[in-house]
């Protein structure tokens, strides 16, 4: 039996987008541990749904919020806090299809 990817179980996942993130990067100044103290940025490698992105440009971590699917796995590897994710009010965000 072939194995399914984690790309296309992910498009069998229905959202309803919020209009305000859940999930917001508490320090992004200048001196933000993303920047100075995290050079590995495991939210962007854990994270299934690709929320996370970093931007070597801005120097900044960018935030697909509409895509995540609420696992909570972000803030329990950030080395420094730095992720405040709640989940999105109800009726809003990730559903997940049974049966
Ligand atoms: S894991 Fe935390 S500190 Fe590291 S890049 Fe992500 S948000 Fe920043
Ligand atoms: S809760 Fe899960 S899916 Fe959502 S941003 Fe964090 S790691 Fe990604």
């Amino acid at each position: 039996m072939e194995k399914e990817t984690v790309e296309a179980k992910l498009g069998l996942l229905d959202y309803k987008k919020y209009s305000q993130t859940h999930i917001t990067i508490r320090n992004t100044s200048a001196n933000a541990p993303c920047v100075k103290r995290c050079p590995d940025k495991p939210c962007v490698t854990v994270c299934p749904a690709k929320v996370y992105e970093w931007e070597a440009a801005h120097q900044k971590i960018l935030v697909a919020y509409e895509n995540c699917i609420e696992c909570g796995a972000c803030r329990m590897v950030c080395p420094y806090d730095n992720i405040e994710c709640d989940w999105p009010p109800a009726g809003h965000g990730v559903k997940y299809k049974y049966g």
